[in-house]
């Protein structure tokens, strides 16, 4: 059995482990890795080198900086192929999926290749007689990320390319059942040219989190994962005088219009409530149909649903994996099963779905539930797997009071062939990204990602512009050059001879 071990100072790293984690393949439901699990001791190793490392680092050129990128952006491409046949083990994601969020965090890469534009201070000459100002973003140190299990590659790349292309050190924190992408970047980074110390991979579990909250050498925390989690990062990061950007969960609607082309809508839904089997913290879990469309709406996704094949990741006929854990299926079933009882009907089940050669897998087939109370939860938590439930409301006023009620607001959507009810819903809606005929409206990595209420905490936004502005400090020079030269010189000549 294989045993994954930290990344520290450039180089494998075992330390002092407090434990192991069992890492199995979702698909098989076998242990074929174990994970070493940080103690305090580790940490403080990383701390100490990410530290001393980044002194050297931010003194950098921007020129030497954007090069490493480009050879980072070029490896990670010629080495997808090793990066998503390990998502795919860990994760049991399918292989296309595994290569669209490599591509998809590789977007991060491209723009950090730009830093040398995105860190383009101002400047303003002559402010008072003689007197400059000018600006200037400079690191904030060491950042730690704190990631989820279900974008493996992806979500450490919507921070690391950022944090480390403005001049700081990193230390990323992988999901314990999915630690493999973040240990082959650490391998990738090295042969791309970046300084020993500069991209750090310490894993653990909460522990490990609460040590990094709470570290004095950590400067800035960026966390993706549920909200509880978020809200545990943000109050104990801020109270130690970290910056911090927590983004939490989700339980994304969208808005089925009468007047939408409803073909067109169950296709897209279809894709995006089972998608990655629901394991997206932009998948599409909810749908409100207005004006009576349900029971049309419900039969055109199912038609699409049934054509989804579930099984293993690696088989290239797999439409969908399974979910990522024994426990995750058992609170999928579980919360299908309590929706039942309150009275919801499921119209298409996918709770007892056994795949041929793969019995102990955590496999699960497309599901929808319609006539689901409101106060079920069901609808009310975050369900995070392949789970579509349809409500219904008369009016749009009333479908979008029930889609601001939530708690969450990452994305939401609305189909409609209406201009005019898309602009209405566009800025009436209480959520960070929408979608108009869109479902899953994540921004290119040029623009920040990020959603309102619980489903951020913290005021900035991750990767685009307000990542670079997250992982730097502002700082505003002002000057003055007293002598007989220049503009200055020039009035003081003038006074004298008054
Ligand atoms: P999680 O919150 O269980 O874990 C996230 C990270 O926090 C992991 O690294 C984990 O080790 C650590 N952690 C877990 N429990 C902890 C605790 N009690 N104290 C400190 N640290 C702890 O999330 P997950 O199950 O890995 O991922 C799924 C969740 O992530 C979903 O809620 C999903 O919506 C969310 N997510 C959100 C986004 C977004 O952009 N908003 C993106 C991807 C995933």
């Amino acid at each position: 059995m294989e045993t994954l071990k930290h990344w520290i100072n450039g180089e494998y790293y075992e330390g002092q482990p407090l434990d192991t984690f069992d890492i199995d393949n979702p698909a098989t439901g076998q242990v074929d890795k174990k994970l070493l699990l940080a103690s305090p001791a580790d940490l403080d190793y990383a701390v100490e080198v990410a530290a001393t490392a980044q002194k050297k680092w931010r003194e950098v050129s921007l020129a030497k900086r954007v090069e490493i990128m480009f050879r980072m952006r070029q490896l990670l491409l010629d080495n997808q192929d090793t990066m998503a046949r390990l998502i795919v083990e860990e994760h049991g994601k399918t292989y296309p999926d595994a290569i669209g969020e490599i591509q998809r965090g590789r977007e991060t890469l491209d723009f950090a290749c730009g830093i040398n534009t995105a860190l383009k201070g101002e400047m303003s000459y002559n402010i008072s007689t003689g007197v400059d100002i000018h600006t200037m973003r400079q690191p904030v140190g060491v950042v730690a990320g704190i990631c989820p299990f279900n974008f493996p590659a992806m979500v450490p790349m919507w921070m690391h390319p950022l944090a480390i292309a403005t001049g700081n050190a990193f230390i990323l924190k992988p999901a314990t059942p999915t630690p493999s992408a973040s240990l082959f970047t650490a391998e990738l980074y090295k042969e791309a040219g970046l300084p020993d110390g500069i991209f750090n991979v310490v894993a653990g579990e909460k522990e490990t989190v609460q040590a990094m909250l709470t570290h004095p050498g950590i400067d800035a925390i960026s966390f993706v994962g549920s909200t509880p989690v978020a809200h545990i990062v943000q109050e104990t990061g801020v109270k130690n005088g970290k910056r911090v950007q927590a983004l939490g969960g989700a339980n994304n609607h969208a808005i089925v219009m009468p007047d939408a082309d409803l073909k067109f809508a169950a296709k897209h839904i279809s894709a995006a409530a089972f998608g990655a089997a629901g394991e997206r913290c932009m998948a599409l879990p909810v749908v409100v149909a207005v004006g009576g469309v349900e029971d049309e709406l419900a039969d055109l996704v199912a038609e699409e649903a049934r054509q989804i094949r579930v099984g293993s990741g690696m088989d290239q006929n797999t439409d969908m994996g399974p979910v990522i854990s024994a426990a995750a299926k058992k609170r999928i079933v579980g919360l299908i099963d309590s929706a039942e009882k309150a009275g919801a009907t499921v119209t298409l089940d996918g709770r007892d779905l056994i795949i041929e050669g793969f019995e102990n897998g955590y496999f699960m087939g497309p599901t929808i539930v319609t006539n689901c109370p409101l106060d079920n939860e069901l609808y009310t938590n975050e369900i995070f797997g392949p789970v579509l439930t349809i409500i219904t409301a008369q009016t749009y006023e009333e479908a979008i009071e029930l889609v601001n009620a939530s708690p969450f607001g990452n994305g939401s959507a609305i189909f409609t062939n209406d201009g005019g009810m898309a602009r209405r819903f566009t800025h009436e809606v209480e959520a960070g990204m929408v979608g108009v005929n869109v479902p899953i409206p994540t921004p290119v990595a040029y623009y920040s990602f990020g959603g309102w209420k619980n489903s951020l905490l913290g005021d900035r936004h991750i990767h685009g512009p307000e990542g670079v502005s997250f992982y730097t400090r502002g700082k505003a020079i002002t000057s003055r050059w007293p002598s007989d030269s220049g503009a200055y010189g020039a009035t003081m000549t003038f006074e004298r001879e008054e």
